[in-house]
């Protein structure tokens, strides 16, 4: 993760040409007027300019104010409060200042006309679709009013030269607008990645968010993900992200293993490619191998290590859809990668926990792995009001059975101690290793002389012809974990002193 406390000290020259989001969103207000107010100061330098041949000066200086108000409308309008049809007032504005431009010559033969293209373009870029067609709607009213109104003009002469310019108005129009929109479905994509990234860098479900993530970027009907055991395999549960109600959400179905498997999921694809592929169903022939019947087109997504994936994600549409862009490709694959990253993690933390909770030697829960668990039943058998027994058992003269027979022998024997009685346990009852030659047994809804039985049971299968010596001591009202092992603790010595080999229980009120 990215901290910004330790990126303190980075200055402003290392990164150059930046511009921080708040100046760049003040900027851009200034930028919209630029054209606008460019224009004003020309129309007026013209207008004082000696060499310039002005018959109607006074037009020239409307037209330049026309422009400024333009400008300052811009600026200075409560936008974000008025409606959005507003937002024509400026290009109105600027459209009678351009009207005014052009006879200022007197014989409207001065070519400035062609200003009409900014409102266009300042609609395209920053307005809707609808804001667009009523700029070019604007944009034929100010060429033809001229016509209408003023003499001096050749109707015949001027509906080329207006066809022409409405022409070139419509395409600009067009193509800056796609433009725009590509610059933002980009805005929007990496958007959504960044959530999706930022979700799957902390969650314990990355299947989960990878699924949900890849369904709303592809907006498919369904994504399919499994895991690839040796990367040309499906094997395990294969998770299902269908379309849901709700725009933006998906429905997660789980197929488990050994589940009667649906043809869809049967026919998953395992990606070849270690980059991501899109794929349309061939017209030829009419049911092509691999395809399910209502499969029309399939992105498919490696997960995981570039060239190594663990896991394949197959995105599908019913019907066919937009082929996705370059753009769009890469964004998978950085998420295919990210995604992988998450899953290796999310191994790692359960190994690690594992590892933190179990001991090495006898593969029984260790004494951190007790300590949570004690004070978790502590609880649960103090809210149910159920009896809970605790024992210590302790090997008998272990020091002497490693003298004799090395500590390897003595490393065996605990190992092959807490298999046996493992097994001779009950599935509630939790055998964990206090440290040495010590362990604990954890009895839930058990009173002392039940779990005294259960406890010389254990005597019975304790391998190497050893025995043990135990102390038994259940709940108390009063008790703490701490205190109830105490007490076991305590027993435990005292059938050690009785002579070891034996059970006692605490004889505490
Ligand atoms: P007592 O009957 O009084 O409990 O006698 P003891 O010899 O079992 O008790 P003591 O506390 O004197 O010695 C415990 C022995 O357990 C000493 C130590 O070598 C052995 N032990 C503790 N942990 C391990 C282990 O992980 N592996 C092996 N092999 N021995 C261990
Ligand atoms: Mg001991
Ligand atoms: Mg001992």
């Amino acid at each position: 993760m990215i901290d910004l406390q330790s990126m303190g000290n980075v200055n402003g020259s290392d990164l150059p040409g930046a511009l921080s989001w708040a100046a760049a969103s003040r900027r851009s207000r200034f930028r919209q007027i630029v054209p606008f107010g460019l224009l004003g100061i020309l129309a007026i330098v013209l207008a004082i300019f000696p060499a310039t041949d002005v018959h109607r000066p006074t037009w020239l200086w409307s037209a330049g104010a026309l422009f400024i108000v333009a400008s300052l409308q811009i600026v200075l309008m409560p936008w974000h409060r008025l409606p959005a049809m507003w937002k024509h007032l400026p290009s109105a504005t600027f459209c009678a200042g351009v009207i005014l431009l052009r006879e200022i010559d007197a014989s409207g033969t001065t070519g400035f006309g062609v200003l009409l293209l900014l409102p266009i373009i300042w609609q395209a870029v920053y307005g809707r679709r609808i804001d667009l067609a009523l700029a070019f709607a604007q944009m034929a009213a100010a060429l033809a009013i001229p016509v209408l109104v003023f003499e001096g003009y050749t109707v015949a002469h001027e509906i080329p030269r207006t066809i022409l310019l409405l022409t070139v108005a419509g395409t600009l129009g067009v193509v800056l607008r796609t433009l725009i929109a590509t610059v933002r479905a980009r805005d929007r994509t990496i958007g959504n990645l960044v959530t999706v990234s930022r979700l799957l860098s902390n969650t314990e479900d990355p299947i989960g968010v990878l699924g949900a993530g890849i369904r709303l970027l592809t907006d498919a009907d369904l994504v399919i993900l499994a895991s690839l055991g040796d990367g040309s395999e499906i094997t395990g549960d294969v998770t299902v992200f269908e379309r849901a109600d709700r725009p933006g959400t998906s429905r997660r179905r789980v197929i488990s293993d050994d589940a009667q498997t649906p043809k869809a999921v049967a026919d998953l694809t395992v990606p070849t490619s270690s980059d991501v592929t899109f794929e349309r169903r061939p017209d030829e022939p009419a049911n092509p191998v691999g395809w399910p019947d209502d499969v029309a087109a399939r992105l498919l997504v490696p997960v995981g290590p570039y060239g190594s994936p663990v896991c394949a994600a197959e995105a599908r549409w019913h019907n066919r859809p937009r082929r996705p862009s370059t753009f769009d490709m890469s964004a998978m694959t950085l998420l295919g990668v990210d995604a992988g990253r998450a899953l290796e993690r999310v191994v790692v933390m359960e190994v690690l926990d594992d590892q933190a909770h179990r001991d090495e030697l006898t593969n029984l829960a260790n004494r951190r792995a007790w300590d949570e668990l004690i004070t978790r039943e502590l609880t649960s058998a103090r809210r149910n009001r159920r009896p809970l027994t605790v024992a210590v058992l302790d090997l008998d003269h272990f020091k002497r059975f490693n003298d004799r027979y090395g500590h390897l022998a003595g490393d065996d024997l605990l190992r092959d101690a807490a298999t046996a009685w493992s097994h001779a346990l009950r599935d509630p009852d939790v055998l964990a290793r206090w440290g040495g030659e010590e362990f604990v047994v954890l009895l839930p809804d058990t009173r002392a002389p039940e779990a005294v039985t259960v406890i010389e049971r254990l005597q019975k299968v304790t391998p190497g012809g050893q025995s043990f010596s135990a102390g038994v001591a259940s709940l108390l009202d009063s008790d703490t974990a701490e205190s109830l092992v105490a007490a076991a603790d305590t027993a435990m010595y005292q059938a050690k002193a009785a002579g070891r080999h034996r059970v006692f229980t605490s004889t505490r009120a």
